[in-house]
């Protein structure tokens, strides 16, 4: 199996992640405003120069920032990284999101990260009311390889971690080829996770979603929302240098390493980074990790 290093070059991600080799991805997340686009794309250029298997680009809550999902998403294709555009759908008509589908694939996109997205407070407005409706609808369009998310502690509406499992199930039986997990901070979270998902016969490969945390604040109030559990181990490293940046970003870094290293020694092949748009982050990641995935230190 090759790598996606050249210009130009696609690759479904599926195929990315079954190729045997450590897979090391990052998250970008689009500009709100057109002013920010040239500060995103430097970002982009930065840590696609890191040559990961694949980057993906987030959607704006809501549908704001969609035109930039698939810019960025373009810009990165031409930097020869394989980009994989998120794609939610509870803003979206069939239409909206078939014209969507249409773009992207114009501009050769072919892997979408299918979501619904977070509820309006209003209520549902659109044609799809599942991440696996958009799923079933991207597969029936045809020509993309299709990823969804998934949520190692239970998305926070599940009544319980077998609802939660069922409807991933659905979600793969409805065209996923990939789940990637919500960010979480005690690995064996997710290998409990993988094993319940492999007893419900959900063979899909998980890719394991890691934050390495530099912001304490931040951290805190998305996992309250997110009901992601926070290790006793990693609040004391958090809580003891949350005043000194420098200090948190370090012991940030070294987590997150960690946690990485332990994901692939345990067999997980494929391990995205939220990376938060920041290339000295992914660069020190990139590094710690480069004798494992066979990378050359940059
Ligand atoms: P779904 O898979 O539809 O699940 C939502 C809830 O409904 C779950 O509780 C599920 O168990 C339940 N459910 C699913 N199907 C059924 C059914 N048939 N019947 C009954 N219940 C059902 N948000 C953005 O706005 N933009 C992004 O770019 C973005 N990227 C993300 C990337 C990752 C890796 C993750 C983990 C999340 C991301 N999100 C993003 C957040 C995501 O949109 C929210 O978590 C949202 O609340 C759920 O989206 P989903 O696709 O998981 O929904």
């Amino acid at each position: 199996m090759r790598r996606c290093f050249g210009k130009g070059e696609k690759m479904k991600i599926s195929d990315i992640i079954q190729s045997g080799k450590p897979c090391l991805s990052f998250e970008v997340f689009p500009p709100k405003t057109w002013d920010n686009v040239e500060k995103v794309k430097a970002a982009c250029s930065a840590i696609a120069e890191l040559k990961p298997d694949y980057m993906s680009v987030t959607y704006g809550a809501g549908g704001g920032t969609r035109e930039y999902t698939a810019d960025i998403a373009s810009f990165l294709l031409e930097k020869g990284v394989t980009p994989l555009a998120h794609l939610s759908c509870v803003y979206s008509d069939r239409e909206g999101i078939h014209a969507q589908l249409a773009e992207l694939k114009g501009r050769g996109i072919e892997n979408i990260l299918a979501l619904r997205g977070d509820l309006p407070k209003e209520g549902l407005h659109g044609d799809y009311k599942y991440a696996s409706d958009l799923a079933a609808d991207i597969a029936a369009f045809g020509g993309f390889c299709i990823g969804g998310a998934c949520y190692p502690e239970s998305h926070p509406e599940s009544p319980n971690s077998a609802f939660d499992i069922d409807m991933l199930k659905l979600k793969a039986d409805s065209g996923c080829e990939f789940f990637t997990t919500q960010m979480f901070f005690d690995n064996n979270i997710l290998y409990n996770f993988l094993f319940r998902l492999l007893r419900a016969g959900v063979n899909v490969p998980v890719v394991a979603g890691i934050m390495p945390v530099t912001n304490v604040r931040q951290i805190k109030r998305i996992c309250s929302i997110s009901g992601t559990a926070l290790p006793q181990r990693f609040c004391r490293i958090m809580d003891r240098f949350a005043d000194d940046p420098v200090a948190l970003r370090q012991a940030g870094i070294a987590y997150a390493t960690e946690q990485i290293i332990d994901l692939y020694a345990n067999g997980v092949q494929a391990v995205h980074v939220y990376c938060m748009n920041q290339p000295d982050i992914a660069r020190s990641i990139h590094n710690n990790i480069s004798g494992i995935i066979k990378r050359e230190p940059v």
